[in-house]
């Protein structure tokens, strides 16, 4: 039976000089094959032309570079935002989004929403993705290509390269721990894609046990928190995981992370009219959070088919934001990218299923 090729946009760079001294090639061979995949954006060995013709054609033979085919991409008018599905090699698809900032400072903000899983096990009642159960799991290579054929689709226009990652597309990032912690690794080695790791944002729907162990891994990335609510009774309807990890479990964890990383954590608060956006709620989630080092990030839901939750109003967004104030919690708005092409996860892919 041929063994299935590898697939080099997943590799850390020990183990593409494995790699190479497997394919019986001088060592040097690894920097070069490191370059081009994550730095030159090659998506064809053809391309490698600093390499033998054999050699590319034993490549060829034994390894892939590219393993996601663009199906659909869609771009806003209103701010340019991109959005991808893309195809697998198994046919499933995912989505992607590149979002542009002009920078506070100076150099522009490239920032890449990606995928974790095809689909997502978690449930969460306003959410697409999550409509539609868990189909698997991406491999490391999968989420990291995502970001390279981003990068590919960039640099053709002169742009790019990302410079900012958010693990906020579809699927549950820490249900994947292990290819997700991957692919974090890839994106910010410096033989890799250089992005700080403070520019690396990991959301989670709060799987405890996972934060606790993300707690010890010595990142600096940021750990984003989708709270959505500030009571279990409120939380357990709208994000079922909750139900096993509840609020005081959930917000313990989050104190020890805090702890042992010296890093402040964003708390996502998704506003829907009439479920969560009271300024009774809003004093609870104060409450909740006091003390904590952290910051809260609103955002106006984005309404999803099937389901009937409303975007809270401008003006209970504003009284929202101020009771956090009052209260001396860090808060900010969320900038909204792609409103005219449904960039919110998980809704392109389901109106191409449906
Ligand atoms: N599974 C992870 C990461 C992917 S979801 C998580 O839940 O955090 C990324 C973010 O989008 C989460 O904060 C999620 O709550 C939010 N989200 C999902 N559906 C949304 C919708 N329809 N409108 C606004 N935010 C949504
Ligand atoms: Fe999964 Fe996140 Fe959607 Fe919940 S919000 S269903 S955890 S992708």
């Amino acid at each position: 039976m041929r063994e299935k090729k590898i697939a080099l946009k997943g590799l850390l760079f020990s183990e593409m000089q494995h790699f190479v001294k497997d394919i019986g090639e001088p060592k040097f061979r690894a920097q070069q094959l490191m370059d081009w995949i994550y730095k030159k954006n090659a998506v064809d060995f053809e391309e490698m032309t600093n390499l033998s013709k054999t050699l590319r054609e034993k490549l060829n033979k034994c390894a892939t570079i590219n393993d996601l085919q663009n199906k659909n991409c869609s771009v806003s008018k209103i701010d340019g935002t991109m959005k991808f599905l893309f195809a697998l090699e198994d046919h499933h698809t995912i989505e992607s989004v590149i979002m542009f900032h002009p920078d506070r400072v100076s150099a522009k903000r490239v920032t890449a929403c990606i995928s974790t899983q095809v689909g997502c096990a978690m449930g969460c009642s306003f959410c697409a993705t999550g409509k539609s159960g868990l189909v698997r799991n991406l491999t490391s290579s999968e989420i990291v290509n995502q970001v390279a054929t981003l990068n590919h689709v960039l640099a053709a226009s002169n742009e790019g390269p990302i410079n900012n990652v958010v693990i906020m597309g579809m699927g549950e990032p820490l249900a994947n721990y292990e290819s997700t912690l991957k692919a974090i690794h890839i994106f910010n080695m410096k033989e890799g894609f250089q992005v700080g790791a403070r520019h690396i944002t990991l959301s989670t729907c709060g799987l405890v046990p996972q934060i606790l162990r993300l707690a010890k891994e010595e990142l600096q990335i940021v750990l984003a928190i989708s709270l959505h609510a500030p009571n279990d009774t409120l939380r357990n309807q709208l994000i079922p995981i909750n139900r096993k990890y509840p609020l005081a479990q959930l917000i313990d964890a989050c104190q020890q992370y805090i702890h042992d990383t010296g890093r402040r954590i964003t708390f996502e608060y998704s506003l829907m009219s009439g479920v969560n956006d009271t300024s009774h709620d809003a004093k609870e989630l104060a409450a909740l959070l006091k003390g904590l080092l952290c910051h809260v990030n609103l955002i106006p839901i984005n309404p999803v088919e099937d389901t009937n939750y409303k975007r809270a109003t401008e003006v209970h967004i504003a009284k929202f934001k101020e009771i956090l104030e009052e209260k001396g919690i860090p808060v900010s708005r969320r900038e909204e990218k792609g409103a005219d092409i449904e960039a919110a996860c998980g809704q392109l892919r389901r109106r191409q299923m449906t």
